[in-house]
C-alpha cells in the first residue's frame, strides 16, 4: 500500500517499529492476536491495527503540503478535516481557517472567500451543493481535495447501482459529513434513503412489505430521504451502501436483513436476487473492518481495563469503545493529557 509523507511529530518511533514486525510476521494480515508489551509492573496489549489510515495519511499529507506550497495565501478547510482534534489543532496552528463546524454552522460566510483563495476538502468529501456554491465563487473543489479513495468508492457504487435503476440506502449518521456527502452524490443519480441503524432499517421493511401506510415514511424518514422520492415505487430494487466507519457487523445485519425482506416478499432465490437486490459488499472500507478484527482480537486477552485513544467526535474511535464496552471497563480519551490519577498526571 502507498505510504505518505507526514509531519514526523505524528509518528512515533516505538509504534512504527512494532507495526513494522508486525506486517512482516503477518504480510496477508490474518493475525489479529494483539501485541504483548510487558513492563513488569504493567502490561500493555495493543491491538493489531490502530492509528492512522490511508485516508487519514492521504489527507493530511494533501493538506500539509498544500500550506507549505502555497505562503502567504489564504487557506481554508471546508470543516474538520478528519476526527482528530490534535491534527484540526495543528492545521489550525499552520493558518488554516475553518469555514463551518461539523453539523455545517459557518465560522466564515461565503461572500467572504474570493476565488484566489484556496478551499480543502476533507477526508469525508463534500455535497454537490457545496462543490457548486464553490464553483460559483471561482474556487476549484477539485484542486485540493482529500476526500478519501475509499469514500469516494462508495459514491461510485452508489451511482452504478443508481443507473441500474436501484434505490440506494446508505446506512450512516443522518448528520455526520461524510454520511450528507454520500447522500448528496448517491442522491443525484438515484432516490435514496439513510438508515442509522437496524431498527430503522426494520422501520423501511414495513414500507417495503406495505405493511404501513406508505404517507408515514415521509413523516418517519423526514430528512433521510432524497427530494424526488415515491415511496410508491422506490422500494421496488434496492441496494445497501455504508458510511465508512459504521460497525462493518452492523452493515453486514442491515444488509442481510433487507435481502431477506426481498427475498420472501419478492420470492426470489439465490439466483435472481439480484433482480431486486444489489450485491454491495465491496464498500466496507478495509481500515474500519481492520481495526473493528483488531479490537475482537484484543478483547480474547484477560485484561483490567482498556484504553481507547480518539476525538471524541470520531465515529471510528467510538465504535471501537463500543466493542471494548461489552467486555471491559473502558475509557475513552482523546489524548495522553487525559491520563490522570488525584495525586498525579502521567502525560509524558
Ligand atoms: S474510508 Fe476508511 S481509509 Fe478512508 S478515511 Fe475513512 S476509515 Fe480511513
Amino acid at each position: 500500500m502507498k505510504s505518505f509523507e507526514i509531519p514526523e511529530f505524528y509518528r512515533s518511533p516505538l509504534i512504527t517499529s512494532i507495526k513494522q514486525k508486525r506486517k512482516q510476521q503477518d504480510k496477508l494480515k490474518k493475525d489479529f492476536e494483539p501485541t504483548h508489551l510487558d513492563f513488569g509492573v504493567i502490561e500493555i496489549f495493543l491491538a493489531r491495527h490502530f492509528g492512522f489510515c490511508y485516508g487519514v495519511e492521504n489527507a493530511i499529507e494533501i493538506a500539509f503540503r498544500t500550506v507549505y506550497e502555497n505562503p502567504g495565501k489564504r487557506i481554508f478547510l471546508l470543516s474538520e478535516m478528519i476526527h482528530n482534534p490534535q491534527v484540526n489543532r495543528d492545521l489550525k496552528e499552520s493558518g488554516v481557517q475553518f469555514i463551518m463546524n461539523t453539523v455545517g454552522q459557518m465560522y466564515v460566510d461565503w461572500s467572504e472567500l474570493k476565488s484566489d483563495d484556496i478551499v480543502i476538502i476533507p477526508a469525508f468529501g463534500t455535497t454537490i451543493e457545496t462543490e457548486n456554491k464553490l464553483k460559483s465563487i471561482g474556487i476549484s473543489p477539485l484542486e485540493y481535495n482529500t476526500t478519501c479513495p475509499f469514500v469516494q468508492k462508495v459514491w461510485n457504487r452508489s451511482e452504478q447501482i443508481g443507473r441500474k435503476g436501484y434505490t440506494v440506502i446508505i446506512h450512516g449518521k443522518p448528520l455526520h459529513e461524510e454520511t450528507r456527502a454520500t447522500f448528496s452524490h448517491s442522491s443525484s443519480n438515484a432516490p435514496s434513503v439513510i438508515v442509522k441503524d437496524i431498527h430503522e432499517a426494520m422501520a423501511l421493511s414495513k414500507y417495503i412489505k406495505g405493511e404501513v401506510p406508505l404517507e408515514e415514511f415521509y413523516t418517519e424518514f423526514k430528512g433521510q430521504y432524497s427530494s424526488d422520492f415515491d415511496a410508491t415505487k422506490h422500494f421496488e430494487r434496492i441496494g445497501v451502501v455504508n458510511q465508512t466507519t459504521m460497525l462493518a457487523t452492523e452493515t453486514q445485519e442491515i444488509a442481510d436483513f433487507l435481502k431477506n425482506v426481498m427475498t420472501s416478499f419478492y420470492s426470489l432465490t439465490e439466483k435472481n436476487i439480484a433482480e431486486r437486490f444489489a450485491d454491495t459488499r465491496d464498500t466496507l472500507c478495509y481500515a474500519t473492518t481492520d481495526n473493528q478484527s483488531a479490537v475482537k482480537g484484543l478483547l480474547n486477552v484477560d485484561a483490567d481495563i482498556a484504553l481507547v485513544v480518539g476525538g471524541y467526535n470520531s465515529s471510528n474511535t467510538s465504535h471501537l469503545v463500543e466493542l471494548c464496552e461489552e467486555k471491559l471497563t473502558t475509557y475513552y480519551i482523546e489524548n495522553e493529557t487525559k491520563i490522570l490519577d488525584k495525586n498525579r498526571n502521567f502525560a509524558l
